[in-house]
């Protein structure tokens, strides 16, 4: 079937990516990957690439495209060459939708040239210790005081939080209503240097090593009134109406991984002999290679159709939840197949498949469990 989700702009974007993860990318990700982190001037370089401000209007020095067709195109890529890009899928796919979205002119003014050239690089901070599927119970609060708030609490799981500038904080401006729990959460763009604000432990992850996962704590953190995003307690509908393109961002991310290593595998299965023959020769390898396919052929045009629908603005968010759970569990599924046609070598951190296996399991737990994602979807149902 021919794909007609990308047109000849995104294949020229995905050349050059490609090109960019071969020359900046392969040679360091073995030190990246040890050191749990890439190096923050790796952050400037994708700057200088493009990458973060195609999104971001002209008059803010981006590319004004309003499109994640491009953000897809390098989820892809990544996944193709086994690599990730540190912290940097969260500030493009998940921070610039609220800053695009909430900012004012003045704070849109401070804060995208800085975001464009990687200068100023943006996290956001829902996760708590206590609480993570239910948001409505975070217990961080920003009390107001003279011209400003100040923010106390404790954040955890915060990718990028390591390297980042500014932080999306969500805290509590006001206690919840008696019948609406959702009601007094606001956000706050939050300067990393602010007196009281420190980042705690890096956090030691199973998989997605290159990115820095941390805890953070605010104690009397000062923060000016011009740093809240959008209007004070309505932030909790702020997160509902930008996570879908999050989950759209997981979903083609976790596709692009099942779609990776079905590659990866179909490669492997015909240079590995057992029983002299190749292990592509049985005809275990073949059917199963072969499900694995036409899953990911079903992912792909789930992960399409849900990109090309949030391009136009139509993407529900009950139809974002329905394409993470899909395509996340179907990645799954297939990686962990592919993984056992490599035998003992697929558990190797040197075969990409192994990376692969690791990198991919977070999908179906952040931006919302798979359960969660069934909660949305049975909600939508009447049930
Ligand atoms: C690598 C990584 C990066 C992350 N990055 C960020 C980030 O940048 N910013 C951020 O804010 N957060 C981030 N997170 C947090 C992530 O979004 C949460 O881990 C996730 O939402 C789940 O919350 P939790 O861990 O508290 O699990 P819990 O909410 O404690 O869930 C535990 C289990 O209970 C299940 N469960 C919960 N509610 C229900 C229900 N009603 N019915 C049935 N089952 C239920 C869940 O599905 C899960 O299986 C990250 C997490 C990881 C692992």
């Amino acid at each position: 079937m021919r794909r007609t989700v990308f047109d000849e702009d995104h294949e020229s974007f995905r050349q050059t990516i490609r090109s960019f993860i071969e020359a900046e990318v392969v040679p360091h990700y073995q030190e990246w990957f040890e050191q749990g982190i890439v190096p923050r001037d790796f952050y400037l370089k994708l700057g200088e690439l493009g990458t973060f401000g195609i999104e971001v209007p002209e008059e803010y020095g981006g590319a004004g495209i309003e499109s994640f067709k491009f953000a897809a195109v390098q989820y892809e890529e990544m996944s193709r060459a086994g690599v990730s890009f540190g912290g940097s899928s969260t500030h493009v796919a998940l921070c610039l939708p609220y800053i695009l979205k909430l900012a004012t002119e003045e704070q849109k003014k401070r804060w995208l040239p800085g975001f464009v050239t990687g200068e100023t690089m943006f996290a956001i901070a829902m996760t708590e210790p206590g609480t993570g599927s239910d948001l409505a119970g975070m217990t961080t609060t920003a009390k107001r005081d003279g011209d400003g708030y100040v923010l106390n609490g404790a954040k955890t799981f915060i990718t990028g939080g390591v390297h980042a500038d500014r932080v999306i904080v969500c805290a509590r401006t006001s206690p919840p209503l008696e019948n609406n729990r959702r009601f007094g959460i606001s956000l706050f763009v939050v300067d990393t240097t602010s007196d009281g604000y420190t980042v705690g432990r890096k956090l030691d992850k199973i998989g997605l090593r290159t990115s820095d996962t941390a805890e953070l704590s605010f104690s009397d953190v000062r923060v000016p009134a011009e740093d809240l995003l959008g209007e004070e307690n309505e932030g909790f509908g702020y997160l509902g109406q930008n996570l879908p393109q999050e989950r759209l961002g997981i979903a083609f991310g976790a596709y692009a991984q099942a779609a990776a290593a079905v590659r990866f595998t179909t490669q492997y299965v015909e240079e590995r002999k057992v029983f002299g023959q190749p292990v592509a020769h049985f005809q275990n390898t073949k059917f199963e290679l072969a499900a694995c396919q036409a899953e990911v052929d079903a992912a792909q045009a789930v992960a399409d159709r849900a990109l090309e629908a949030h391009d136009l603005g139509q993407l529900t968010a009950v139809e974002a939840a329905s394409a993470k759970l899909f395509c996340t569990e179907v990645a799954s599924r297939v990686i962990d197949r592919c993984l056992q046609l490599h035998g003992g070598y697929g558990y190797m951190n040197e075969y990409p498949i192994a990376r692969l296996y690791a990198d991919n399991r977070v999908n179906r737990i952040y931006g919302g469990t798979s359960e969660v994602m069934k909660l949305i979807i049975a909600k939508s149902m009447g049930l």
